[in-house]
């Protein structure tokens, strides 16, 4: 065969989504799209907010010289200014422009960091359920993702992650709001965290770093959520506005170091030269522009939050188990019989798509994203119902 084994193996381990993704195109093709109910993907369908559009319109009205130009890699500096100040801000942390780095998304912040901190066999500690990607990215750069189970609730597990630490251990890897789940972890639950993880790094000799990935960090529905920044020490914040801004097909992002972390400025050099070597070169020019001055403006989380009642709500009222999301857009039920992937083809039967728990290392459970319209929840329920009363 011509591919890598490895990719081969990881590219079947994967596809769960993209497998839903497929077959669903193939029952709209059959019975029309208004009459498939698609809940797979964490794509928005929402449109980015106005004051976007605003900003674009006069960036590209009145171009700078040299606006499409390569930059520094780590990407302008008057951009990393001010998400700086935006964190330093809400996390109250001296963050200032030179711990930054400007990022083609979530998913190159964190490629970039863990390239710049992993060497071969390092352990990368990963929380289940978990997004699937997080294990070939700890791979894509030699580590050995290492799972730790949460809790009944999906809380982290203090006592279980200190158990997992050992001497190869580098980092772990958080993300809150958290997908697949929609659980927000407390405040008092990472500082309980923190200590377990200082404790950890006296016992094993070398600094843990915790991977913070927090592209949904503006989509809560309860208090703010604060940046991990104030929390963890040795920590690397990796967000973007894929989500908070609608802004998923346009890669923009940003990492950011504590100012306090070990080795700080090695490490924004690092991610720097890796963000190079890694070939995204730097994160997309009037992106970067765009976004430096929309750090307080999110798209309506109302609107998630209408979706979540909605169909939250229904799987209750139809006997199932849910754990209330927190934030993010993820719904993610228990089945109500344990083999997951028989429970999805049940509700495909009715054209319902959803992913099974399976895919993110839960088996028993199945995501529902819910980043659709109003409209279709509404049209969905009736063939949930009906899904339901036959299982
Ligand atoms: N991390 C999590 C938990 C995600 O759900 C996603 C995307 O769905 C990403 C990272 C990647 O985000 P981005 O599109 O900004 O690269």
């Amino acid at each position: 065969m011509a591919i890598s084994s490895k990719v081969h193996d990881h590219m079947s381990r994967a596809s769960w989504i993209r497998r839903m993704f497929e077959e669903g195109n193939d029952l709209k093709a059959r019975f029309g799209a208004e009459n498939v109910y698609d809940f797979t993907l964490g794509n928005p369908v929402m449109e980015p907010p106005v004051e976007l559009v605003d900003t674009l319109r006069r960036l590209t009205a009145d171009p700078e010289v040299g606006a499409h130009r390569y930059m520094p890699n780590a990407g302008y500096p008057s951009v990393r200014a001010k998400m700086a100040a935006a964190l330093a801000a809400e996390a109250g942390v001296p963050v200032e422009a030179r711990h930054v780095v400007m990022t083609v998304g979530a998913a190159c912040g964190l490629n970039i960091t863990l390239k710049a901190l992993l060497d071969p066999g390092d352990e990368v500690l990963i929380l289940a359920p978990y997004f699937v990607e997080y294990i070939f990215y700890a791979d894509n750069h030699g580590g050995v993702a290492k799972v730790v189970e949460t809790d009944a609730g999906f809380m982290p597990d203090p006592a279980a992650i200190d158990a997992a630490i050992g001497p190869r251990t580098k980092v772990l890897i958080l993300n809150t709001p958290n997908n697949p789940t929609g659980v927000v972890y407390p405040r008092s639950l990472q500082e309980e965290l923190a200590a377990t993880l200082e404790r950890a790094e006296a016992r094993v000799g070398h600094p843990i770093y915790v991977i913070s990935d927090e592209p949904y960090r503006k989509i809560s529905y309860g208090d703010e959520v604060a940046p991990s920044l104030a929390i963890f020490r040795n920590s690397i914040l990796c967000t973007s506005h894929s989500k908070d801004l609608a802004l998923a097909g346009e890669r923009i992002g940003f990492a950011a170091v504590h100012p306090d972390a070990d080795d700080g400025d090695a490490l924004v050099a690092a991610m720097t030269f890796a963000i190079r070597t890694l070939g995204f070169v730097n994160a997309p020019a009037l992106m970067q522009r765009a976004v430096a001055d929309l750090q307080h403006v999110t798209v309506d989380v109302g609107e998630y939050r209408r979706n979540r009642d909605l169909l939250l709500g229904a799987l209750r009222d139809a006997g199932l188990e849910c754990t209330q999301p927190g934030g993010a857009f993820y719904l993610f039920p228990r089945c109500p019989w344990d083999d997951d992937v028989a429970f999805i083809r049940q509700l495909q039967k009715h054209r319902l798509l959803a992913v099974p728990g399976s895919g993110f290392g839960r088996g028993g459970y199945f995501r529902l994203s819910y980043c659709v319209g109003r409209e279709m929840i509404e049209r969905a329920l009736p063939a949930l119902r009906r899904a339901l009363e036959e299982s």
